[in-house]
């Protein structure tokens, strides 16, 4: 239980990221003050959404430097600050080395960022995103979980730096920080844990693997038909709100898996194209899954991850959340159509010519 004075400083980390974007914009809405960590304050260009909020909004933000590798780099601005939201985390497809562009920045970063607490007297709570991904490494995995649902009591046991390296790194991240916040009495340690984020982003230029996913559905490369890969999803909107109450309400605790609704790609197609109709190649089938299995490779994914996702069932039990965060979910149209209409407003989609 923990209450926090909301006259103090609050820390961000990764401010400048696709989910932490809308929850710097709630807490300055709320008239807080934010300590955004960001990797270079003088990359106005990067700033400037959260500039543009600040400048309306009755709080306030200031930006400090901070790397997740670099140890100590959290310590200036968590001085003051009773709560500190964890979000920095790489989360891109675009890596060449698992451990080094994964694993250590997640783990790492997240044993330095609670270093900082451990240093930093005035914390009372961290709120650290982390993933379904630490919960389920593949649809598969489910079958083994009761009711078929993975729920807040459910470790990812599957993933490894060489299969869903991703998913490896937010659990061991994650585990870490149970590891940490045990022992001591002053803080205490509440996860949020969303499936996949869709929704419009604070800025159209982000590097979120939530935009390459999502973007990919209006872009042809899904024109042929989608693999059936079954996935939970989330508005980034309602998972800022989640943050913010795992945050300010002073009972919230343990693991909190926050998703609107267990989905597909191909359902996520249909809606788009019950919308925008056939200007955009979106799919319209499953390709049955032995051919995809046997392009994977071709197409960078390895067949192990094909076979334990395609065709299995990907399932969350989200009823926590709603309970002790007190969190409702959008429709899943209106986030997926405000989602692909940023697509089309940015230039990232373009319709058939
Ligand atoms: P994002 O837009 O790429 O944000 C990641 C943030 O982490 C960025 O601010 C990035 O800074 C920062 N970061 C990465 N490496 C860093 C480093 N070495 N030092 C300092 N900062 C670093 O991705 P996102 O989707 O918002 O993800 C935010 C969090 O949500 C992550 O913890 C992710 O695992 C989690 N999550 C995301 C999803 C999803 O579907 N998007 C689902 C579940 C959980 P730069 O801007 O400088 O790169």
């Amino acid at each position: 239980m923990q209450t926090i004075d909301k006259s103090k400083p609050v820390m961000v980390t990764g401010a400048t990221g696709y989910v932490a974007g809308w929850l710097v914009k709630k807490l300055l809405d709320e008239g807080l003050t934010v300590h955004a960590m960001v990797r270079d304050p003088n990359n106005r260009q990067k700033l400037a959404h959260l500039d543009a909020i600040a400048a309306s909004a009755p709080g306030s933000i200031k930006y400090f430097a901070a790397d997740l590798l670099r140890e100590g780099a959290y310590d200036e601005g968590m001085q003051g600050c009773e709560l500190v939201f964890h979000t920095a985390s790489p989360f891109t497809s675009k890596i060449s080395d698992a451990q080094r562009d994964l694993v250590d920045p997640a783990l790492k970063g997240t044993r330095n960022v609670l270093a900082s607490v451990q240093r930093t007297p005035t914390v009372k709570r961290v709120v650290l995103t982390s993933s379904c991904a630490a919960i389920i490494g593949d649809a598969i995995d489910c079958e083994a979980y009761p009711n078929g649902m993975g729920t807040e009591a459910q470790w990812n046991t599957t993933s490894t730096v060489e299969h869903q390296a991703y998913s490896y790194s937010k659990t061991v991240a994650e585990q870490e920080a149970w590891k940490l916040v045990a022992g001591q009495q002053r803080w205490d340690l509440v996860v949020i844990n969303p499936s996949l984020v869709l929704g419009p982003g604070l800025s159209a230029d982000a590097s979120s693997e939530s935009f390459n996913l999502f973007r990919q559905l209006g872009n042809g490369k899904m024109k042929s038909g989608v693999p059936d890969f079954s996935i939970g999803m989330v508005d980034v909107r309602d998972l800022a709100i989640a943050h913010y109450n795992a945050g300010f309400t002073p009972a919230a605790n343990g693991r909190n898996i926050i998703s609107a609704e267990n989905s597909d790609f191909l359902t996520l197609g249909k809606i788009l194209r019950q919308h925008y109709g056939a200007a955009y190649p979106f799919p319209q089938k499953n390709l049955p899954k032995f051919m995809v299995w046997l392009v994977a490779p071709l197409v960078g994914f390895k067949r192990k991850m094909i076979s334990r996702n395609v065709g299995h069932k990907w399932q969350v039990d989200n009823s926590k959340g709603k309970r002790e965060l007190g969190i409702s979910y959008r429709p899943m149209e209106q986030t997926v159509v405000e989602f692909f209409q940023q697509m089309i407003d940015s230039g990232q989609v373009k319709a058939r010519g």
